[in-house]
């Protein structure tokens, strides 16, 4: 199997785990259709590989072997043991990625991009893939930046991500973990009932729980929320902009960053 086939084949089987958990043990009531939101978030998918695979190819995992071949990069120069440095390597990646995620909410022209993730009216496995075409590239071309400064080994860019691809896919899900066990795995990582509190209409609960992977860069960056105001089922989720499936719909989700975007979310107040 190739890189892609075994991406592919991890997506595929967390995907079908997750769709069936949600069916067992879901967590928040759901508000808008869930086949016609599956539809819609899958289109987008599907938009999305094509437009990085028609300006990108295997990009990441390309250019690490790029500047494996160079000896660019850091960790190409420190020549660390390489359990080390994929290890730094995939730690490090996270903090960039959640460092991205609080750039795309703070400046307005990036959440107009990003609304598009947010405005989702039920939070489910699918959801963990619905971006807009231009941020994807936009996320792309950041990943290409941190590669090249890096240096870090192919395995450890197709290990980070197979990793914040799985985990995208269960910390969107809607399913209901035991207390317990949620309390414990947030200590290292983000679960679904966290990420669920970033994707509240609330607008200091959007602003908060940036973590894809880890959960330890929210705590220790003061960007933390334990609790919504609401309980967790009860939590609204989406923005205040869009409330109707009918304005998040296909077409009207690959126009929205195009359109004026009322007085948002982001975290600079000059969106008007
Ligand atoms: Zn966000
Ligand atoms: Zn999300």
């Amino acid at each position: 199997m190739d890189t892609n086939q075994i991406r592919f084949a991890i997506f595929l089987a967390v995907f079908l785990l997750m769709l069936g958990l949600e069916s067992i043990i879901q967590r928040h009531p759901t508000v808008d259709a869930k086949t016609r939101r599956l539809k819609i978030n899958l289109a987008l998918t599907g938009i999305d590989i094509l437009v990085v695979r028609l300006f990108f190819g295997a990009a990441a995992v390309g250019a690490a072997q790029f500047t494996e071949e160079k000896g660019w990069g850091l960790f190409n120069y420190l020549q660390w043991p390489e359990g080390l440095e994929i290890f730094l390597c995939v730690i490090i990646l996270d903090l960039m990625i959640y460092i991205q995620h609080v750039v795309v909410h703070m400046i307005p022209f990036f959440w107009r991009f990003h609304i598009v993730h947010h405005s989702d009216l039920d939070l489910d496995v699918s959801s963990g893939l619905r971006f807009h075409p231009i941020e994807i590239l936009g996320s792309m071309l950041f990943k290409l930046g941190l590669v090249f400064a890096l240096g870090p080994l192919p395995i450890a860019v197709l290990i980070f991500e197979a990793v914040l691809n799985g985990m995208a896919q269960f910390s969107h899900s809607n399913i209901t973990l035991p207390a317990s066990l949620d309390r414990l795995l947030r200590y290292l990582i983000v679960t679904p009932d966290m990420h669920r509190i970033h994707h509240s209409v609330e607008k200091n609960e959007t602003n908060s729980n940036f973590g894809f992977n880890l959960s330890i860069w929210d705590r220790a960056l003061g960007t933390y929320v334990k609790e919504a105001l609401k309980p967790q089922p009860q939590i609204t989720i989406g923005v205040s902009q869009f409330r109707t499936s009918e304005e998040v719909s296909l077409k009207n989700l690959l126009m929205m960053p195009f359109r004026k975007i009322p007085a948002g979310y982001s975290v600079s107040p000059d969106e008007k």
